[in-house]
C-alpha cells in the first residue's frame, strides 16, 4: 500500500493532450503548475512545463521545477508516444519519467499523478499508489462515501473518471441528491489541469499576438 492515495494525486490525463487536444493545436505551449502541500496545500513548488515538438511521432514534455523553500531546481523529460487510434487519428500517451531505481520507467500510460509536495510526475505503479487509502482522514472518509454514490449509480470507483450518468430508474431529484453530496466532498480538490492548460494556453497566444504586432510595427 502507497503512502498516497490516487484522489490525493494531481492527475494528469494524456487524453487532455488529442487528437483533439492542445497537442493538435500548438507546436508549443508552456504552462506552469503549483505543488501543493499535502497538509497546508501551501505552494511548495512552480512547476513548469514546455512541450516540444519535433515530429508527428515525435514529442515531449520539458518539465522545469523550482522548490520554493531552498530554491532546488531540477528539469527532466516526459516523452510522449502515439498510437493509431482505431477511429483514425492518433492517441497520446505519456512514458513514466519516474527513475524508481535509476532507470527510467518508461511505462506507457494514460495517465501521469503528482502526489502532493512532490515534483516528479510517476505512474500508479511507480509511486505506489492505492485507490484506498491507509490512512483514515476526514478527506478519506469523504472519497469513501464519494465512492459508494458512484457504485450506486452504477460508476467506476476511480474519482478521476467522470461523474456517471443518471441510472434510467432513478428519480432525477434522488440522482441531484447524490451528485450534489459527491460534489460538496470532493470540493476541496483544486481544479482540472484541463482547465489550467487552456488557460496557460491562452495566455501564451495573446503575448505571441503581442509580440508578433509589436515586430510589425517596428517594421
Ligand atoms: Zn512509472
Amino acid at each position: 500500500m502507497g503512502i498516497w492515495c490516487v484522489e490525493e494525486c494531481r492527475v494528469w490525463s494524456a487524453a487532455d493532450l488529442g487528437p483533439a487536444g492542445l497537442l493538435a493545436e500548438v507546436p508549443y505551449y508552456p504552462s506552469r503548475l503549483p505543488a501543493r502541500d499535502g497538509q497546508t496545500h501551501e505552494t511548495v513548488a512552480e512547476i513548469s512545463v514546455l512541450l516540444v515538438h519535433e515530429q508527428v511521432f515525435e514529442r515531449y514534455l520539458v518539465v522545469d521545477c523550482a522548490r520554493l523553500i531552498n530554491g532546488e531546481r531540477r528539469q527532466y523529460l516526459i516523452d510522449l508516444t502515439a498510437t493509431q487510434s482505431t477511429y483514425g487519428g492518433l492517441r497520446w500517451w505519456f512514458c513514466c519519467p519516474k527513475r524508481p531505481n535509476g532507470n527510467v520507467c518508461g511505462r506507457r500510460v494514460a495517465k501521469l499523478y503528482l502526489p502532493p509536495g512532490a515534483i516528479y510526475f510517476g505512474c500508479r505503479s511507480c509511486l505506489g499508489l492505492a485507490y484506498e487509502c491507509v490512512h483514515e482522514s476526514k478527506r478519506q472518509r469523504a472519497f469513501r462515501a464519494v465512492r459508494k454514490i458512484r457504485r450506486r449509480l452504477g460508476g467506476a470507483d476511480d474519482l478521476t473518471e467522470g461523474f456517471p450518468a443518471k441510472p434510467p430508474r432513478m428519480h432525477l431529484a434522488t440522482y441531484t441528491r447524490l451528485r450534489d453530496k459527491a460534489a460538496r466532498a470532493l470540493e476541496w480538490r483544486s481544479a482540472p489541469l484541463r482547465a489550467q492548460l487552456k488557460d496557460a494556453l491562452a495566455r501564451y497566444e495573446t503575448g505571441r499576438r503581442e509580440w508578433l504586432q509589436k515586430i510589425q510595427e517596428s517594421l
